[in-house]
């Protein structure tokens, strides 16, 4: 690297994330990362997302890092959003989603006027797919753009084989899905929402738009790593033609104790004890042993379908820490848990958190004994990285691919059961799963026969390689010198 290095501080590189914690997070995590490598690098994003990763962002300045976030105003009135909302999951209803889409084309402007005056100029742009706008802006500054997706290479290889399939995906029933390494069913009800169009026009059409887009970048960035699904990754880069880089997984960067407390949290506060009382309470319990569910930053999972979790965990008589989001339908939760008595049944071994919960942090407490997840990919690999057998109840986007990763690729655990995803906006269609799937699928994972013990060998194996691949030596760690000096050579710096 000697040669890269005379030239490596006059790359500059943009990021410029979704506002949405599932993209945000990462992105943020990836930043920090490459401005470790000595690169310069600039975060461009609203003034409410930034607070969740700034003092994050100083902890890295202050030790040698040349990174820095500018600020752009996120069009709320113009677009029909209100005040205060900057992020899809503080939108008081999914129905803004489109709005959410209007407000990200406005951004061409005040982005552009942001690269007018960027020094030193941008060698690379990596922004979010869904940020289309970039494209131009890209064009026009003669910049490569990188897209992160914010997924992995099972999905792009999916999404690619499926599209190729058109019109023929059956209704009813169970297919198997094309060019696939491995023999994956799916059934099209479990499919992301490009595969099953809603009502919603504008909806529809920016997804192609973004599809259309997406074609003319110049690579992209995965957060994943080659060990967790060499297969597709080869076949991804082989069937798409792109350049791809896998470079997670990403979170591992969140070394600090504060940067984990601190991720994605919406007010930092200094004073706030609620970390070290889930620590302590952590504690108590001895390895292994305490069930974690969580279902992400966006689910509005219904009182109904989360009463069935919640008898679930009480029917495996163990510790629990169960994260249940803050607004939605909180009446009816808290009539549930407060006046009838679930809190009060479960108060022995049972941790609630209302509201934000530190993943990062939970998952890397040896007290953790499984992960009961949504399936979004970050805590897909949060989960992988902390070691830990997952129990997985996918229910939108392309969390049932997330699904097959962990219960076929890697066979780090075990599904509860649901059959048809529950989109966005659509929750109170139906209860998914019951709280038998929940209670049996956990004793799945953490009963003591020797199948469960392989689930729980595999998992302790992935966590292992997916901090090695992000070590000096490892594959996401030279994935991200090869992006380097790719961008070097694209701008003629070595
Ligand atoms: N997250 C968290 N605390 C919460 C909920 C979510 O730290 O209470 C983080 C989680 O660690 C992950 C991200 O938010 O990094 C959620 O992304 P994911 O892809 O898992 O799911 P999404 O929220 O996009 O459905």
């Amino acid at each position: 690297m000697n040669s890269t290095q005379c030239h490596i501080n006059n790359l500059h590189f943009i990021f410029i994330p979704l506002m949405a914690p599932g993209h945000l997070l990462p992105m943020v995590d990836m930043a920090k990362l490459l401005a470790r490598r000595k690169v310069k690098v600039t975060i461009i994003t609203t003034p409410l997302n930034s607070i969740q990763f700034k003092s994050s962002i100083d902890r890295e300045i202050q030790l040698g890092s040349q990174i820095q976030i500018l600020h752009i105003k996120f069009p709320n009135v113009e677009s029909g959003i209100p005040e205060g909302c900057e992020s899809v999951d503080t939108l008081p209803s999914m129905d803004l989603m489109s709005n959410f889409y209007i407000a990200l084309c406005k951004l061409k402007n005040p982005l552009e006027n942001i690269f007018e005056n960027l020094r030193p100029v941008p060698s690379c742009v990596i922004s979010d797919k869904h940020i289309s706008c970039v494209a131009e802006i890209a064009m026009k500054f003669k910049v490569p753009r990188i897209i992160f997706d914010g997924t992995n290479c099972f999905h792009l290889l999916c999404n690619h084989n499926l599209r190729n399939l058109k019109g023929s995906i059956p209704n009813e029933g169970k297919f198997v899905v094309p060019g696939m390494p491995d023999q994956i069913e799916l059934r099209k009800c479990q499919l992301p929402g490009l595969f099953n169009p809603g009502e919603n026009k504008k909806l529809n059409s920016f997804r192609e738009e973004v599809r259309e887009i997406e074609k003319y970048s110049y690579g992209i960035v995965v957060n994943s790593f080659e060990e967790l699904e060499e297969e597709y990754v080869k076949e991804y880069k082989r069937v798409s033609g792109y350049k791809v880089w896998c470079v997670g997984p990403v979170s591992l960067c969140n070394n600090d104790k504060l940067d984990k407390v601190e991720r994605g949290k919406k007010k930092i506060n200094s004073n706030d004890e609620s970390e070290n009382k889930i620590l302590n309470w952590l504690d108590l319990w001895p390895s292994n042993s305490v069930i974690y569910v969580c279902l992400g930053s966006l689910n509005r999972a219904t009182p109904q379908q989360l009463k069935e979790v919640g008898l679930g965990l009480e029917a495996t008589k163990r510790p629990f820490i169960w994260v249940l989001r803050g607004a939605y339908g909180k009446d009816e939760m808290d009539k549930w848990l407060i006046e009838e008595g679930f809190e009060e049944r479960v108060k022995d071994r049972g941790f609630l958190i209302k509201g934000w919960a530190p993943q990062v942090l939970i998952l890397s407490h040896k007290a953790i004994g499984v992960f009961l997840t949504h399936c979004g990919w970050n805590s897909t690999l949060e989960g992988i990285c902390g070691g830990v057998p997952l129990v997985t109840f996918p229910m939108f986007a392309e969390q049932f691919y997330n699904e097959k990763v962990v219960v076929q690729v890697v066979k780090n655990g075990v599904s509860l059961g649901a059959q048809s995803a529950v989109h966005l906006g659509e929750e109170e269609k139906c209860v998914v799963v019951k709280k038998e799937n929940v209670r049996d699928a956990i004793e799945k994972v953490m009963g003591e026969d020797e199948e469960n013990e392989k689930i729980r060998e595999s998992a302790r194996k992935y966590g292992d390689l997916a901090k090695e691949a992000l070590e000096e030596g490892g594959s996401s760690y030279h994935n991200m010198t090869q992006l380097i000096e790719d961008i070097m050579h694209v701008q003629g710096l070595c």
